[in-house]
């Protein structure tokens, strides 16, 4: 089921078609709060009461010239704008494919230090990551976008095997990076196919993090993941090494898990939630649905009601 999931994700037919069904729509409500900028924001707002903090990203991914990547950042410019303006403690995430990836790494350097130099001191502009062959590539723009602003961030997959590698070689730029399993469907030859190894990998990467966070080695880690294994693991190693809860978050989806968000807030945890918005749902939302395909029969259920 997962696998057809993620091969649905990459079906432009599909992309096109399915959208359009209305119990399509009313099932993505679980996991978006509406297309437009201002329903993320209005949730982000709303969460701010429990002590949960948010970030943005407006779903889509590769376009194909340097206009529609230039489309993008004003879009990421604006919602600067409004989040300032509406005092909210909201970041940013942006996929760099998004930011013209696809036609060179000049572009997504110059489109995200526009974005850093924007937001200037009120928060990190977090660069998500995507499949495989885009790896390479990410981490340039990222080393050459923090080598001129200190507040960019940048996702890393623990399914990978070079994870740790990467993560080494990264540490001496002191990053702030948000740790996640990884979405996409990889090959055996780059990624762990057990869940058991990608959950020690996890561990072992949330370790380094926290450890190095601690030492000052390491700029703000966040560790996203709505795995109750994951979380307990993290805030046992969060005990053993002494962290200050404040310098670290972990990090889950809108919509997922969230009883367990308002439960960490509670808990004096920094808790931050990423909201998707925006038109471009589909394969973003087939990637949620392959993480647990239980919730397949909830679509199934929507398709039956009025
Ligand atoms: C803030 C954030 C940012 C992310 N950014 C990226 C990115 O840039 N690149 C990337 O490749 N991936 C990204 N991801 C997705 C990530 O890689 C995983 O695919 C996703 O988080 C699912 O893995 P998991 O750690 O939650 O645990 P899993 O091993 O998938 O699930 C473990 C348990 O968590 C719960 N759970 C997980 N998913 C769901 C769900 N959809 N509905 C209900 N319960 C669920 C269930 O109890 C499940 O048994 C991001 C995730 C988060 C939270």
């Amino acid at each position: 089921m997962r696998n057809v999931l993620l091969w649905a994700s990459t079906n432009s037919f599909m992309a096109r078609r399915l959208p359009r069904f209305r119990f399509v729509q009313r099932a993505t409500r679980r996991f978006m709060p509406g297309e437009e900028l201002q329903d993320a924001l209005g949730e982000a707002l709303r969460l701010e009461d429990h002590g949960i903090v948010t970030t943005v990203t407006l779903l889509g991914e590769n376009v194909s010239t340097d206009a529609e990547a230039d489309a993008v950042m004003d879009h990421y410019l604006g919602v600067l704008d409004a989040v300032r303006a509406q005092r909210l403690d909201t970041e940013i995430s942006v996929k760099l494919t998004q930011l013209g990836l696809d036609q060179g790494r000049e572009g997504p350097v110059e489109r995200l230090s526009h974005l850093a130099r924007k937001c200037g001191e009120t928060g990190i502009v977090w660069i998500d990551i995507e499949s495989s062959p885009y790896v390479d590539a990410t981490l340039e723009v990222f080393r050459a976008v923090k080598a001129k602003y200190d507040n960019v961030g940048l996702c890393l997959q623990a399914y990978l095997f070079r994870t740790a590698d990467d993560l080494e070689a990264l540490l001496p730029l002191r990053p702030a990076i948000r740790l996640v399993k990884g979405a996409y469907m990889e090959p055996p030859e780059v990624a762990f196919p057990a869940k058991s190894d990608v959950d020690a990998n996890f561990v072992r990467l949330t370790e380094t993090l926290l450890r190095a966070r601690k030492d000052g080695r390491a700029g703000r880690p966040v560790i996203a993941s709505h795995d109750p294994a994951m979380v307990s693991e993290a805030r046992r190693i969060a005990d053993e090494i002494g962290i200050d809860p404040t310098s670290w978050e972990f990090a889950m989806l809108y919509g997922i898990q969230p009883v367990e968000q308002k439960r960490l807030a509670a808990g004096g945890y920094g808790m931050r939630v990423l909201i998707s918005y925006g038109r471009h749902w589909f394969p973003w939302y087939m990637r949620r649905l392959a993480e647990r395909p239980a919730n397949v029969w909830f679509v199934v259920k929507q398709m039956f009601r009025r």
